[in-house]
């Protein structure tokens, strides 16, 4: 099992990690900060550091077979770690940045088309949502500006927990049909888009999202 350093801060960009096990299916680490494919989003890239110098590039990252597992996808003919060795690992930020923000765009999406989400992708540069929105018509134009007008007014966007009991009473909150969110651990990880005075977006989550920025004017974080 990996510690998962990234549900609780998706703005860390490196964390210490100690190998557990390398073999031909990747790399694994006692935590990581690396987000693998999973939800509609990619896996992170990144590399590796070595204590030695050494540097070992990850391509990929994706789950393992036990929960909370990960493995980390090294580049072909990669020497690989022995366990118990110490590293730095270290994501490749701008990348991952871009992923989160489209990843923040998409739950605003949400809140502005009405309709079951069917499917999606969070893409470097693209996102896709699929929406059943059964006999009407959606107005190109007036999203894109309900849209645009959520992301200037530079909402919090803040992940928590809720138990699976609670969302089992509060079936609303699950608007993907496609993929059903994990419960069985226990707690279900949301993501809140907190609006003035009424919720933006509360949906089950599990991947890292960017703050949403004001374009004009001063962040509300330094980070
Ligand atoms: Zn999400």
């Amino acid at each position: 099992m990996t510690e998962l350093l990234f549900r609780d801060d998706a703005y860390l960009r490196s964390c210490p990690a100690r190998v557990t096990a390398a073999d031909e299916r990747g790399i694994r680490l006692d935590r990581t900060v690396f987000y693998p494919t999973g939800g509609g989003q990619p896996g992170d890239s990144g590399v590796l550091r070595l204590a030695s110098g050494e540097v070992i590039a990850i391509l990929d990252t994706v789950k393992g077979e036990a929960a909370d597992e990960v493995i980390h996808i090294p580049a072909p003919g990669a020497s690989l770690p022995a366990p118990g060795t110490e590293v730095t690992a270290e994501i490749d930020w701008d990348r991952r940045h871009r992923l989160m923000r489209m990843h923040s765009c998409l739950h605003l999406l949400c809140a502005v088309v009405p309709g079951a989400v069917t499917g999606g992708q969070v893409s470097d540069g693209r996102g896709r949502l699929d929406f059943d929105v059964p006999g009407s018509s959606l107005d190109k134009e007036a999203i894109a500006a309900r849209l645009n007008e959520l992301i200037a007014a530079g909402h919090e966007v803040t992940p928590r927990w809720i138990s699976d009991e609670e969302l089992a009473d509060r079936s609303e909150l699950v608007r993907t049909m496609s993929v059903k969110p994990p419960v069985g651990a226990g707690r279900v990880r949301l993501m809140e888009v907190a609006g003035a005075d009424a919720t933006i977006d509360l949906q089950p989550c599990g991947g890292p999202t960017s703050a949403i920025r004001r374009r004009l004017g001063l962040s509300k974080s330094t980070r």
